[in-house]
Order: C-alpha cells, then sequence, then structure tokens
C-alpha cells in the first residue's frame, strides 16, 4: 500500500496505532489498512466497540459544554487523537469564538491532521507531546503561547489514560499537569475500564497488546477514581461513560450497566 499524501513521510505503515485505530472505528479516513484489521478484530471480539467510540465522544462534547458553562475559555486536550466529527474546537468555539484549544498528541499522524485542519484558525493549534514526560509537554504547550497559566483550563484526558501502563505512573502525570494551572481549572477524565465487563476487558486488553506496542489498560472503578486525587469531584462522579450528565437519547449509545468506560469531571479547588 502506498503511503497517503496526509500521513508523514516516516510512519511505519506496518504497525496499528490507537490513534488510527479509534478514528477507523469512528468510520474516519486517517487510518491504514494495518489500523483496520486491528479495529474489525476487536469489533469481533467485542460488537458493541463502535458505539464506545461513540459513547466516548459524546462524553467529550458533554465535558466540553460544561466547562464552558463553568466559564473555561481555553481547553487543552492531551491524547486529541486525529480530528473527527465534533472537535473540541469546533464544540468549544460554536459557544464562544474567542475560546483557545491546544491538541496534544504523541502521534505525528494526529499532529500532521490538527494542524492541516487549523490553519485559518489562530486561536487553536497542535503539538506533537507525550503524556510520559509531563515537563517537556508542558514546555511545548508554553511554547504556542496560546494557553494563560493564570487562567482557568479545561483539561481534557479523554480516552488517553488507559494508553499509559502502572509503571508509566499516570497517577502522577496528572498531577504534574494539574500543578501547573490554576485553582479554578477543570479536568475531564475518560478510561477504558474491567469493572463491568471484566471478560470483554480481558479479550481486547489481550488482544490489543498483540497488535500495538503500547498496550491498552482497562483499569478498575478505583484506580480510575484515584486519577482525580487533588480534584474536587463534580456530579455524578465517575460513571459509566453514558451516564456523565447525558442530555438527551442521542447520547446513550451503549446500553446501561454495560459501558467499557467510566468517566468523570473534576475542578481544581
Ligand atoms: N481524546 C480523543 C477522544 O477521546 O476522542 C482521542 C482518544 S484516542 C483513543 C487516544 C489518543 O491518545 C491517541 O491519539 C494517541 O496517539 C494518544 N496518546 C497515546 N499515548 C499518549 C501519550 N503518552 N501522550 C500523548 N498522547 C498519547
Amino acid at each position: 500500500m502506498d503511503r497517503p499524501a496526509w500521513a508523514p513521510e516516516d510512519v511505519d505503515m506496518q504497525q496499528a496505532s490507537p490513534a488510527r485505530m479509534y478514528d477507523a472505528l469512528l468510520g474516519g479516513s486517517h487510518n491504514f489498512e494495518i489500523d483496520r484489521k486491528a479495529a474489525e478484530v476487536g469489533k469481533q471480539l467485542v460488537p458493541d466497540l463502535p458505539r464506545l467510540a461513540l459513547s466516548n465522544r459524546a462524553f467529550l462534547r458533554r465535558a466540553v459544554r460544561f466547562m464552558v458553562d463553568q466559564g473555561v475559555r481555553q481547553f487543552l486536550d492531551i491524547g486529541s487523537g486525529i480530528p473527527t466529527a465534533g472537535n473540541v474546537h469546533e464544540i468549544a468555539q460554536s459557544l464562544d469564538p474567542e475560546i483557545r484549544v491546544l491538541y496534544a498528541d504523541i502521534d505525528p499522524v494526529a499532529v500532521a491532521h490538527a494542524r492541516a485542519i487549523l490553519v485559518a484558525n489562530d486561536k487553536a493549534a497542535a503539538v506533537e507531546a507525550d503524556l510520559r514526560k509531563p515537563d517537556e509537554l508542558l514546555a511545548r504547550v508554553r511554547e504556542t503561547g496560546l494557553i494563560d497559566f493564570a487562567q482557568p483550563v479545561g483539561l481534557l484526558l479523554v480516552a488517553v489514560l488507559h494508553l499509559l501502563s502502572d509503571e508509566d505512573q499516570p497517577v502522577e502525570k496528572v498531577s504534574v499537569v494539574r500543578a501547573a494551572i490554576p485553582a479554578g481549572s477543570y479536568v475531564a477524565i475518560s478510561h477504558l475500564t474491567s469493572e463491568l465487563r471484566p471478560e470483554d476487558a480481558g479479550k481486547l486488553g489481550r488482544r490489543a497488546a498483540d497488535v500495538t506496542h503500547v498496550g491498552i489498560h482497562f483499569r478498575s472503578k478505583d484506580a480510575i477514581s484515584a486519577m482525580f486525587e487533588g480534584w474536587a469531584p463534580v456530579e455524578p462522579g465517575v460513571v459509566e461513560l453514558p451516564a456523565w450528565r447525558p442530555e438527551s437519547e442521542r447520547d446513550l449509545h451503549e446500553t446501561p450497566g454495560r459501558s467499557l468506560g467510566l468517566a468523570g469531571v473534576g475542578r481544581k479547588v
């Protein structure tokens, strides 16, 4: 298969990536055959997997709107993924065109594509950065000048922390970023969980370890709740993805009691 024009030159087309697999699950077009095959295998194991991806995007939309309602006027979206329908800058800037959004992702395809769609938008940008090295990530963020560290930040860690292993110390990484932003900031976290469907989580986790070099870590509710250490919980706390402040039937992509993801929002006090 030839490298498509949107893919960076040095991308390894034989290695599936979480960003492109997720794009394939959402029906996007920025993925390779190897990613589509991996997504297909996931769907064979757990047929409602695409609903999980939709459910997660719907949570992201609701969390952004909630934060805008609380007065947040700048977002730092870490592990932002390949742009797809309902990007953070589209949601936020439709509510207030002055809102600034900085995307950060480890995947060069995600960053290249984000930059391409943001060329005409001087209030949104994308940087390539690794959450496992939060000090370097924060330095990149500062270089852009887009985020004012004296003002509340809407920190989005949506479907990214399960790509960090326990050795990567996800709780500590979140707290480094938390320490850099002021009181009044918010965090939204969604995370794959083994809490409700341990068998399906186990199957997907084992399969992911075979096809990606990073692995996907399904965690318990307690482990996910620990990621909110230092943040005051916003009602209803850490719950199944569709149960976080659903706005309409449209948000109920997954059957209650069967979500493979948990989510919550916290406020820095
Ligand atoms: N946040 C988007 C959403 O929820 O729709 C995209 C989620 S996608 C499943 C996870 C993203 O996290 C991928 O784009 C992947 O490249 C990125 N990612 C994985 N590990 C990362 C790391 N250590 N630092 C920054 N981004 C990372």
